[in-house]
C-alpha cells in the first residue's frame, strides 16, 4: 500500500470535473491519450499569451525567449530519459513520426535480403513503416511470435536472429495488452548479431522511466500526449552515431547548413532532423509535463497504478463470461477484455452513456486480434489520477450493460 493521494492529484485535472451524458466522467482511455494537468495548460497559455515567436532565427527578444524555453525542454527530455547528449533528442510530432523518420533513414542503408525483426504485438505504427521500407529495399520482415498470455516467445526470437538481421523493433509496453516486454534481453541479443534496435516507448513512458544509456538502445520513441503533455508532440532518441549515419527525413528550413542550387549541406544534430517550424509550444509543454510527472514521482505512480490494476482485475473477473486478454505478470495498468456474446462496440457504447470512457476495437493492433481470433476488445486503461471508486463504477456499468445486452 502506498501513501499516494489520487484525490489531491485529481484537483490538477480540470477535465475530471465534467459530466458526460449527465454522469460524472470516468476516464479510462488513458492509453489512447492522457489528460492534461492545469500546470501544463498554464504553460501552453503562457506561451501564446507572452512569448509566441518563431525560434532559432530571430534576433528579437520573443524569439530568443521561445528558443531558450524550447531548448530547455529538450534538456529536460534528455535528462528524463538519461540520453548522453541533448542533440540525441529529436523533437517529432509523436511516435508515428519518430518511427517513420528512422524507417525512412534505413532506406539508404538496407539491401535486398537483409532481415528485420518485429514483434507480434506491435501497434500499426511500428509495423507499416517497416513494411513500406521492405517494399522499397527488398528487405525481409520476420515476426517474434507470442503466447496465449500475451508474452513474446524469446526462444523463437533467438532463433530468428542471425548475421542477416539489421534491425529489431518492438514496443516496451503493448498498448492492446499492457504487457511489459523484456526489452533489455531483446536489445542485448540483437546487438550480439550486430543489429540495431528501436523500442517504441509510447505506452511505457507514462508508467516507466526508461534509461536509454542503461538499456543501450539505439532508438527510443515517445508521444507526449500519453504522458500529460499535448497532442502532436513527441520525441525520437537516437544514439549519436546512428543519427549521424541516417540521412534527413524531410528537407526544408532549419535543417540546412548551406543551400545553393548546386549543392545543399545539412545542419548538425538535432536540426538535421527538424525541418520547418516545429510545434514550439508543444515541445515546451512536453517539458512541463515531464516536470509535473517527476514532481509526483514515477515510483509512486507505478506503485499506485499497479494497485489499481490488481484491484480492477480482481473485480472484473467476478463478472461471469468476462475474459481478459493479456495475463502476463509483467503489465502496466491496461485491461483488455470481452464478455461472451457481447460485441465490444456495444459494450463501449452503453458505458459511454454512463459517462465511462473506454476504448473498443482493434487498438491499431490487428495482428493481436487475429491471434486471439476476435474482432476487438474493450480496453480500460488506468492512470494515476483514477480511483478504486471509479473502478467500481466501471464494474457496475458492465453488469448493467450485460443485463441489457444478453
Ligand atoms: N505505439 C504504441 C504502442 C501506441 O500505443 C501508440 C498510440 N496509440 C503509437 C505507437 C502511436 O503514437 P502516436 O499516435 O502518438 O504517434
Amino acid at each position: 500500500k502506498t501513501t499516494f493521494n489520487p484525490i489531491t492529484i485529481r484537483k490538477d485535472f480540470p477535465i475530471l470535473n465534467r459530466k458526460v451524458n449527465g454522469n460524472p466522467l470516468v476516464y479510462f482511455d488513458n492509453a489512447a491519450t492522457s489528460q492534461t494537468p492545469q500546470q501544463v495548460i498554464d504553460v501552453i497559455v503562457d506561451y501564446y499569451s507572452n512569448y509566441n515567436a518563431n525560434i532559432h532565427r530571430g534576433v528579437h527578444a520573443l524569439s530568443q525567449e521561445a528558443t531558450d524555453k524550447y531548448e530547455q525542454a529538450r534538456i529536460k527530455i534528455q535528462k528524463h530519459f538519461n540520453a548522453a547528449k541533448p542533440y540525441e533528442i529529436i523533437f517529432t510530432s509523436g511516435t508515428t513520426h519518430s518511427i517513420n523518420l528512422v524507417a525512412n533513414g534505413f532506406s539508404s542503408i538496407l539491401k535486398a535480403g537483409d532481415e528485420l525483426i518485429v514483434s507480434a504485438m506491435e501497434h500499426h505504427s511500428n509495423i507499416v513503416p517497416w513494411q513500406m521500407l521492405c517494399e522499397r529495399t527488398g528487405a525481409i520482415l520476420k515476426v517474434i511470435p507470442m503466447s496465449e498470455e500475451g508474452e513474446l516467445l524469446l526462444d523463437e526470437y533467438h532463433k530468428l536472429l542471425s548475421g542477416k538481421t539489421k534491425l529489431v523493433f518492438c514496443n516496451h509496453v503493448s498498448n492492446a495488452l499492457g504487457t511489459v516486454n523484456p526489452i533489455k534481453t531483446i536489445i542485448d541479443a540483437a546487438h550480439e548479431v550486430g543489429a540495431a534496435v528501436l523500442i517504441d516507448g509510447a505506452q511505457a513512458a507514462p508508467h516507466i522511466k526508461a534509461d536509454v544509456q542503461e538499456l543501450d538502445v539505439d532508438f527510443y520513441t515517445v508521444s507526449a500526449h500519453k504522458m500529460c503533455g499535448p497532442t502532436g508532440e513527441g520525441m525520437l532518441y537516437g544514439k549519436e552515431e546512428w543519427l549521424n549515419l541516417l540521412p534527413p527525413y524531410q528537407g526544408g528550413g532549419e535543417m540546412i547548413a548551406e543551400v545553393t542550387f548546386a549543392k545543399t549541406t545539412y545542419a548538425d544534430l538535432p536540426h538535421k532532423f527538424e525541418a520547418g517550424t516545429p510545434n514550439i509550444c508543444g515541445g515546451i509543454a512536453f517539458g512541463a509535463a515531464l516536470d509535473y510527472m517527476n514532481a509526483i514521482g514515477f515510483e509512486g505512480i507505478a506503485a499506485y497504478e499497479n494497485e489499481l490494476l490488481h484491484y480492477a482485475t480482481e473485480q472484473l473477473l467476478t463478472i461471469e463470461g468476462l475474459r481478459i486478454y493479456g495475463t502476463s505478470k509483467s503489465k502496466t495498468s491496461v485491461i483488455s477484455f470481452n464478455i461472451e456474446g457481447i460485441h465490444p462496440y456495444d459494450m463501449g457504447s452503453i458505458l459511454d452513456k454512463l459517462g465511462i470512457a473506454v476504448r473498443t476495437g482493434h487498438h491499431c493492433a490487428q495482428p493481436i486480434m487475429d491471434f486471439y481470433k476476435i474482432p476487438g476488445t474493450v480496453r480500460a486503461s488506468f492512470s494515476f489520477y483514477n480511483t478504486k471508486d471509479e473502478v467500481d463504477v466501471l464494474v457496475a456499468g458492465i453488469k448493467r450493460a450485460k443485463a441489457m445486452l444478453l
